[in-house]
């Protein structure tokens, strides 16, 4: 199956009820059956974020939607494995890789607003970095998926499978939501699926290196994310 090429134009209401009653209709449904609708759904104006922790979802899309766009911030703060998996991920999966920066490098950002912003102002640094590029990057888009699950951390337990994302008007649509690290861990087991070096090095969740630490044994998988702040997410998923 590839992209439909003349995928419907929807105003926001019929985007809002379609991912409401989606919601409804797919809690249940795999994985795949999740992806198989959102791209009969909405063909071209559908795309999928990686951060490149792991390539699951985009492995996962790309059998049923081979050249769908897969989009990547590139904060300007990745460990060099981070940049390393979504180069690697270009050539080996059938994706269309849509790099997006945000409107200052680190070192136009460092100048304009002071060295280490994500030390003084973490919240502002994520919306410059993440937030803001985001929304840019989903403008041609009705509806984007995510990697998200709810077994990640309390704040993603309530995670719809679809849902309406209203600050962007768009169709948000998780389809790993239900699924436990051990769904992830088979998958890519059993697809050959790659995934980022530092998972095997201490760090069970990947973002920027100023805000990831390795965890200790125990330790929840995300509690190498901002620690030692209260912030547990970048913005994206609010
Ligand atoms: S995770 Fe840290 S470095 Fe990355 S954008 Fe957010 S505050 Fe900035």
């Amino acid at each position: 199956m590839t992209l439909a090429t003349t995928a419907p134009r929807r105003c926001r209401d019929d985007l809002e009820a379609l991912a409401r009653q989606a919601g409804r209709d797919l809690e249940e449904a795999s994985a795949a059956e999740i992806v198989r609708w959102a791209a009969d759904t909405f063909g071209d104006r559908f795309a999928v974020t990686s951060s490149m922790q792991d390539t699951a979802l985009a492995h996962l899309v790309s059998q049923q939607v081979p050249g769908v766009d897969v989009v990547f911030l590139d904060t300007g703060y990745h460990f060099p494995e981070t940049l390393g998996t979504a180069d690697a991920a270009s050539v080996t999966i059938p994706i269309n890789l849509v790099t997006v920066r945000p409107r200052q490098t680190v070192a136009e950002q460092d100048a304009t607003l002071g060295p280490e912003l994500y030390r003084r102002n973490p919240e502002l640094c994520c919306q410059l970095r993440k937030v803001a590029p985001l929304e840019r990057a989903l403008t041609n888009y009705d509806a984007w998926a995510t990697g998200i699950r709810r077994d990640e951390s309390p704040t993603r337990a309530n995670t719809p499978v679809v849902s309406w994302d209203a600050r962007r008007g768009k169709v948000k649509i998780a389809p790993l939501a239900r699924w436990s690290q051990d769904d992830v861990d088979r998958y890519v087991a059993d697809n050959g699926v790659l995934t980022n070096p530092l998972l095997d090095d201490g760090y069970p969740s990947v973002g920027c290196w100023p805000c990831t630490r390795r965890v200790a044994e125990g330790e929840d998988a995300r509690a190498g994310r901002w620690a030692g702040r209260a912030k547990t997410e970048c913005g994206i998923h609010r």
